[in-house]
């Protein structure tokens, strides 16, 4: 299989979930993650329309960047190091991993410094594991609330990278619990702050994030096939470089 031949396989899927949900298709972005892959397996989906590449590295994303069209958007999706913001800040076209002020004050002073409003996800550990990235549900409001009052800022809306299982059934409880919490940030009416993005779902479960409201799904080895194991093993989705 070709990586064309996968992506048209979850594109389809993509499809047929949101005809399940009673979505329209373009409620829906379908991220391709090309983290560890090659920057011709990219070129390989130039042809047949795909934009949307994801990234978890500040140096993978800037390398490839630098080499690819520019009409390619890419989403900075894993862990964020304050002293990296100033090389990504004008090259991604969001940023789905924010999980602290500290983070996002840097991002706001870097965005302000090159006279662009950065576009942000607030990350959120759903499930309260402890080995991963994300604020807690119950500290989101307040970290949305205040991270919005910075200038060149604008939040989007959530993100979470939901547990390891091995029936997606068992993480439609995670999306829901994230779809909720958007919902009820949104009824706070922040200035600054829309709610109209909900980055969930990977190659595992993004057929049930669809159907419970994602708008962003992040699929990786479903369109480019296993990345190997090793110390940057297939399940560490966030880690620090
Ligand atoms: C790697 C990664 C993905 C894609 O994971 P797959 O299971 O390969 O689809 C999605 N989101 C984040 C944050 C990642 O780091």
């Amino acid at each position: 299989m070709s990586v064309c031949d996968n992506y048209r396989t979850v594109e389809e899927k993509v499809e047929a979930a949101c005809r399940r949900a009673g979505r329209n298709r373009d409620e829906v972005t379908l991220i391709a993650v090309s983290k560890t892959k090659p920057v011709s397996m990219i070129e390989e989906l130039l042809p047949i329309g795909v934009r949307d590449f994801g990234e978890n590295k500040v140096q993978e994303l800037t390398a490839k960047e630098e080499v690819l069209p520019k009409d390619i958007r890419w989403h900075m999706i894993g862990h964020l190091q304050r002293n990296k913001v100033k090389y990504v800040i004008d090259k991604a076209c969001m940023i789905h991993s924010v999980d602290s002020l500290r983070l996002a004050s840097e991002i706001s002073k870097e965005a302000v410094k090159h006279g662009i409003t950065a576009d942000i996800l607030i990350e959120v550990n759903v499930a309260g594991e402890e080995s991963k990235f994300g604020v807690s549900v119950e500290e989101t409001p307040s970290l949305v609330q205040e991270v919005a009052k910075l200038p060149g800022i604008k939040v989007k809306g959530l993100m979470t990278i939901a547990p390891y299982v091995d029936d997606p059934e068992e993480n439609r409880g995670v999306f829901r619990n994230l779809r909720k919490l958007s919902v009820d940030i949104g009824e706070k009416n922040f200035d600054n702050v829309t709610m109209n993005v909900l980055s969930m779902g990977m190659t595992g479960d993004y057929e049930v994030a669809i159907e419970e409201g994602a708008t962003h799904v992040r699929v990786g080895t479903g369109i480019f096939g296993e990345r190997g194991t090793g110390i940057f093993g297939e399940r560490n989705y966030n880690i620090e470089e």
